[in-house]
């Protein structure tokens, strides 16, 4: 089980993440009409406040394919391995796509929506989809990357800088603590994402 936050669990296969893919969707179609209801029952910290969810903006890849960008409960996510979102391949379509845990969403702060979505679409763009990691240094290696290439590309896009760093390490924090990560894993990767983001 990896400890780092949203992911698709990269360490399987391409055909296992399919099939996680598989699983999700026909979890959707038995389930969404109570999905409304469920908005705000599994958020018991009180640390949360309602930011409200963000237009999501285009994951566009080298070859001009617009990435489709689908919500899904929390529930469903983390069925299929993800946390707070993830990215992959369709089984059905064979093309990539980001799923994004659309309860939770709304109560993270705008500026971490945006570096979770990006960060998905960064590892779609650096080719990690269906890549399995030698071992657990690699598998950092390559979530640091797309950590660093997603606050690069906000940096560049958004101004995002040193006050942003803060709000998105304050939520990894936040968000991780749910899944009973070792504080000394967050430590890791906001220090690495500070590194990167004083890079000119
Ligand atoms: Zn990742």
């Amino acid at each position: 089980m990896n400890t780092t936050i949203r992911e698709i669990n990269i360490m399987n296969t391409h055909a296992v993440l399919a099939g996680s893919f598989a699983l999700s969707l026909t979890l959707l179609f038995g389930s969404i009409a109570g999905a409304e209801e469920t908005h705000t029952k599994d958020i018991n910290s009180a640390s949360y406040q309602e930011f409200g969810m963000i237009e999501i903006p285009a994951c566009i890849e080298k070859n001009g394919h617009k990435v489709p960008q689908r919500g899904y409960s929390k529930s469903i996510i983390m069925s299929s391995g993800g946390f707070l979102a993830g990215a992959g391949t369709d089984p059905k379509t064979d093309e990539n796509i980001i799923i994004y845990d659309n309860e939770t969403f709304p109560w993270l702060a705008p500026e971490f929506q945006k570096f979770t979505l990006a960060h998905e679409c960064q590892h779609i763009k650096l080719g990690d989809i269906g890549v399995a990691p030698k071992n657990r240094a690699d598998y950092l290696a390559t979530e640091d990357r797309a950590d660093c290439t997603a606050f690069q590309q906000l940096k560049d896009e958004e101004g995002y800088g040193q006050k942003e760093v803060e709000i998105i390490a304050g939520f990894i924090n936040l968000t991780m603590s749910e899944l009973g990560a070792p504080a000394s894993a967050n430590e890791r990767r906001i220090k690495a994402l500070k590194t990167c983001a004083l890079l000119p």
